[in-house]
């Protein structure tokens, strides 16, 4: 049986040390603050953005949900965007994505200040990220993948990554990340040929697929770290990954369960970017 890496003992790990971080701050007279911009009723944003007014309200840092209109116009979406840009008392901005498609998220990307850019939209952030420029705010997701491998003292210098998946919310700023810290990276996608060859070769494999089960025992490697950031549905109505995780449990050294792995984290990385926005801005 393989070691599970809980995602759940990261995250309460990295909010201790957050709300450490915002009673020192709160000290010197700063509360960092955070608005959640989400346009029209979209049920899985809600549940997510209900989890992160939790876990900010815990670590001590002000959050609240700016709600649009679902038929907002793009002009005036741009509009409700430099308010936010211009407010000094917020922080940092998430906008919930996918926008509604009269909003055209290759136009108003370019809108939001990098600067209070949380989860990577802006531009100028994916510059950021593939950079290695460490003031940059890379996705959440892909963020809550490295603390997960740093928690665990898993280094991934030097070492075979594949990354199967290239979206730019998860894959492709992950992969780019992992290249900042020296390991030897493959991306695979729906084109690679041969992906069970690819993936067995891997010492860290990372699944952010969105197809529910899909890596089985003959695609990963013998001792193999396993990250798995899918989160789709079973046949039975039950959360689960893109690894098929009672499959390949006992060939792998170490494995993220669904739930409870990658997706338990990332409410605790939008806490620590708000921190890490407030500090950048206020040069502290
Ligand atoms: P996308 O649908 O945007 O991207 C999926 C990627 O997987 C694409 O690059 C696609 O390749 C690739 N792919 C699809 N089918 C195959 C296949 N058969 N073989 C190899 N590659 C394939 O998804 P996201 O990146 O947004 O999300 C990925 C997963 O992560 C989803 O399950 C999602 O729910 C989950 N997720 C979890 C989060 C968390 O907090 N844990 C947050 C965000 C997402 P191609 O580019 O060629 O089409």
């Amino acid at each position: 049986m393989s070691v599970i890496l809980s995602g759940k003992e990261v995250a309460e790990a990295l909010k201790e040390s957050l709300i450490k971080e915002v009673s020192e701050l709160k000290g010197k007279g700063y509360t960092p603050c955070l608005k959640i911009v989400i346009v029209g009723d979209r049920p899985d944003s809600v549940a997510y953005i209900k989890g992160a007014l939790k876990r900010c309200s815990e670590i001590g840092i002000e959050a609240s949900v700016l709600e649009l209109p679902g038929d907002i116009s793009e002009q005036e979406f741009i509009k409700k965007i430099h308010e936010l840009n211009n407010d000094e008392s917020v922080n940092g901005m998430l906008i919930m994505r996918p926008l509604p498609s009269q909003i055209s998220e290759d136009r108003v990307k370019y809108e939001i200040s990098p600067e209070k850019d949380l989860d990577c939209f802006s531009p100028i952030n994916v510059a950021k990220v593939m950079a290695g420029e460490k003031e940059g705010f890379p996705p959440c997701t892909p963020q809550a993948v490295i603390e997960i491998l740093d928690h665990f003292k898993i280094d991934p210098a030097g070492k075979k990554v594949a990354v199967v998946g290239r979206s730019m919310v998860v894959g492709r700023p992950l992969a780019m990340m992992l290249l900042q810290r020296n390991a030897t990276v493959t991306i695979c996608h729906s084109k690679t040929k041969d992906l069970a060859e690819e993936t067995k070769r891997a010492e860290i494999l990372i699944a952010a697929v969105g197809k529910a089960k899909m890596v089985k025992k003959d695609m990963v490697g013998e001792g193999a770290v396993v990250i798995d950031v899918g989160i789709n549905v079973d046949e039975n109505g039950k959360l689960c990954g893109d690894v098929d995780f009672d499959d390949v449990k006992d060939k792998v050294a170490m494995i993220t369960p669904v739930p409870g792995g990658v997706g338990s984290v990332t409410t605790t990385v939008l806490a620590k970017h708000v921190i890490k926005a407030l500090k950048q801005q206020k040069s502290l």
